[in-house]
């Protein structure tokens, strides 16, 4: 492309240059032909010249007699004839001036004078030599070129001396070139390198010319010609065609240059920027991508499906369409988490898309929320017999059992259902009612699904109102302990008291746990209120131990509480702040809380068995862990769930799991509790598998700490 342009250049240059050289080879000719027509002209004019001098000098010889009056009749025509003649005198053969006429008397004293001149004498003895007219140098006058010619008159016996004419040089040529301006030419003569004539301007240099050298007699040096053209003259042969060619070529090409240089510019610079634009959305879109997918699963995440779902909605406003909204949970998967370890618990959740794909559509949307929650958008207007076949087809698909390394693995879920429009108008709104509705499967014992309906949304709204209400409560200290005996089934004495937490609004009955311990352990409520009950209760019984009536105080443990990084300080500040003796003090956990973060729990429960204090498994039977898996902590006491000691008067095969617990508690040597004793038959049966102890309403309710006061060491002291 670039050589293209380099063609172009030096076509046009090369075009501009013969241009040139035509236009200077018809100047040089033309200038030629004016040199030659204006040597012709003045060899012509100066032969005419000469031969009229030779008739002249002929009529003299012919008659000798010749009067003065005839000779100057003669003269004077001649003067009078031709143009540039001044002066004309006789000379005789003894170089005497005889007769002169003149155009003006300055010049008869010119030929007088001349006379003197050797040069000039000598000119004349060649000319009567030669018999030929002779031509002077040039002289000047009054700045003036003159020359002056010689013709003899006669010859041999009949010479009688010579006519010589003085011619003014300027005055001959101009009058034989005529105006220069017209002819086009000014003409310059030299002679010996001297100016002689000249009818145009100094020559520039570099000016165009064209010479010819002229000789009119035998001896004298030529004269040299130059003939230049005038500037009009010059200007028609010589056009600027050749340098505009030259230029417009340069600049054409210069233009063709650029352009092709620009585009090549911009198409690099689009390739960049192309690159970049391409690199750019790369990184643009794995951001994205990030930024909406679950990296376990590759599921849409909760970013994603809130916004898609918050466009739904305003989508469905506009032209009237519905969808539903499943909220889905897996039952007890923590519990897989915390027992076969968190590889497991992934391996297991990567296998759910596919699981997923098996019952849902191409169009329905799945999002993982985080943790085991996912939910799933189902476009279009479904009847809820549709999406309850739909979710019953899905809660079957889950029970599959799922291959996970050496582990088969049946998993349950819990599905809340809400419908767009029905059950909300916003994503939020929609998302925390489907959430509602689940909440209301787990509520019905799991692996089942709910559809939000007025009575969740109660429960709802009551709950973010207990919420509310329990930060109140705390600001306010509403929560006092009650205490419940445990006795020695040896003896039927008061060993201990557990502490168990109550709410008394001010303008409220007593509220029991059972209402709102679950929402005090979700807002971490749990963890200030408990620090300050502690306290408080120890304060409590160091009063009533002051006596050392040898009770402990047992105290329920909640996950919050144990995972909470300032726990082991928290506890040994109160016990050092109360001076309560560690030794007096049982603290109650369950396996759930235990196995939430097993590491954890094992350093931490360590730490508590050296400063002394008991510890106790609490609700035993419930969960899930083996005992081989209990023995990694530091139990001293093993409460058996009150639900087990129910029905062990009824039921044998309760009494039976019951027995086997208080065995495994001897061969471990740990205490045996049993929890929720109500009557003589359950006590009965205890003390014949030698059970520890045991606590129930059989013997006491929980209590005031006035009422266990009263009871412990007032009663004891009446009793004793
Ligand atoms: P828990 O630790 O198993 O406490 C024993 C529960 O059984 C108490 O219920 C008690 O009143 C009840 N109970 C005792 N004897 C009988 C009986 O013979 N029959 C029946 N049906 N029930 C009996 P409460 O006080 O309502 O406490 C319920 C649960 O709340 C407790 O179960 C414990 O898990 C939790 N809780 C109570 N206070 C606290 C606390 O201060 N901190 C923590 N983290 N949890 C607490
Ligand atoms: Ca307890
Ligand atoms: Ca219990």
């Amino acid at each position: 492309m670039a050589f293209a342009s380099l063609v172009l250049f030096l076509v046009s240059l090369a075009i501009a240059l013969y241009v040139h050289y035509s236009q200077m080879d018809v100047l040089q000719q033309l200038l030629k032909g004016q040199a030659d027509r204006t040597q012709l002209k003045i060899v012509d004019s100066t032969q005419d010249l000469l031969a009229d001098m030779q008739s002249m000098t002929k009529r003299w010889v012919n008659d000798n007699g010749t009067s003065e009056h005839n000779w100057r009749a003669d003269a004077k025509d001649f003067i009078k004839r031709i143009d540039g003649v001044d002066g004309i005198w006789w000379i005789d053969a003894e170089l005497m001036n005889q007769w002169n006429e003149t155009y003006d008397s300055k010049h008869v004293n010119r030929g007088l004078e001349l006379l003197e001149d050797p040069e000039v004498v000598l000119k004349l003895i060649k000319a009567k030599e030669n018999n030929t007219a002779e031509i002077s140098k040039a002289y000047t006058y009054d700045g003036e070129n003159v020359v002056f010619i010689f013709q003899p008159i006669g010859q041999g016996e009949n010479h009688d001396g010579f006519i010589g004419i003085e011619v003014h040089v300027k005055e001959f040529i101009d009058d034989l070139l005529g105006d220069p301006l017209s002819s086009g030419y000014y003409t310059k003569a030299y002679a010996n390198k001297e100016v002689i004539f000249a009818n145009g301007p100094e020559l520039q240099s570099g000016s165009y010319l064209e010479h010819f050298e002229l000789n009119l007699d035998a001896d004298q040096q030529g004269w040299v010609f130059k003939v230049y053209p005038t500037e009009n003259a010059l200007n028609m042969i010589i056009s600027p065609l050749p340098y505009f060619i030259a230029v417009a070529g340069t600049i054409i090409s210069l233009l063709f240059m650029l352009t092709l240089w620009s585009k090549q510019k911009a198409k690099n610079q689009s390739k960049v920027l192309a690159n970049e634009i391409s690199e750019r959305e790369k990184v643009q879109f794995e951001l994205e991508y990030l930024a909406n997918h679950d990296t376990l699963t590759h599921l849409p995440n909760r970013h994603y499906i809130t916004n898609f779902i918050e466009k739904r909605v305003k989508l469905s406003q506009a032209n009237n369409q519905q969808f539903t909204i499943l909220f889905i949970d897996l039952d007890h998967f923590k519990d897989i988490n915390d027992t076969l370890g968190h590889a497991v618990g992934d391996e297991m959740l990567k296998k759910l898309p596919v699981l997923f794909n098996r019952v849902f559509r191409h169009d329905d949307v799945i999002a993982r929320m985080g943790g085991d929650e996912f939910v799933v958008y189902l476009p279009g207007k479904l009847s809820i017999e549709h999406v309850t076949k739909l979710v019953e087809r899905f809660l079957k698909s889950l029970e599959y059992p799922i291959q996970i390394g050496e582990h088969q693995i049946r998993l349950t879920g819990s599905v809340g259902v809400a419908f767009f429009p029905q059950h909300g108008s916003n994503v939020t709104e929609l998302l925390s009612h489907a959430d509602a509705a689940l909440y209301r499967a787990k509520d019905q014992g799991r692996n089942t699904y709910a559809v939000y309906d007025s009575e969740i949304e109660q429960k709802a709204k009551d709950r973010v109102q207990l919420i509310s209400r329990l930060h109140i409560a705390n600001e306010n200290n509403e929560f006092e302990m009650y205490f419940q005996p445990r006795y020695n089934l040896l003896d039927n004495r008061v060993v201990g008291a557990e502490a168990l937490i109550r709410w008394k609004p001010s303008d409220h009955q007593l509220v029991e746990p059972a209402e709102f311990i679950e929402l005090l352990e979700e807002t971490s409520l749990i963890i200030p209120v408990s620090w300050r009950l502690l306290k408080q209760s120890c304060q409590q019984f160091v009063q009533l131990t002051g006596g050392d009536s040898g009770m402990f105080m047992s105290f329920n443990v909640s996950a919050k509480q144990l995972e909470h990084p300032d726990f082991l300080n928290n506890l040994r500040t109160t016990l050092t702040a109360t001076q309560f003796p560690p030794q007096k003090l049982e603290l109650e956990l369950t396996e759930q809380t235990v196995i939430q973060n097993v590491e954890n729990s094992q350093y931490i429960l360590n730490e508590v068995a050296k400063m002394g204090i008991a510890i106790a498994i609490d609700d035993f039977g419930t969960g899930y862990s083996s005992l081989s898996y209990l023995k990694n902590f530091p139990f001293n006491i093993l409460k058996i769930d009150k639900s087990f000691i129910q029905d062990i008067d009824t039921d044998k095969d309760d009494l039976e799991l019951v027995k086997t617990m208080i065995a495994m508690g001897k061969n471990l040597n740990i205490v045996t509790v049993a929890e929720g004793v109500e009557n003589n038959a359950q006590l009965m049966l205890l003390k014949n598998e030698s059970c520890d102890q045991v606590q129930g309403y059989f013997f006491e309710k929980p209590m005031t700490f006035d009422a266990l006061h009263q009871l412990c060491v007032i009663g004891a002291e009446v009793n004793g």
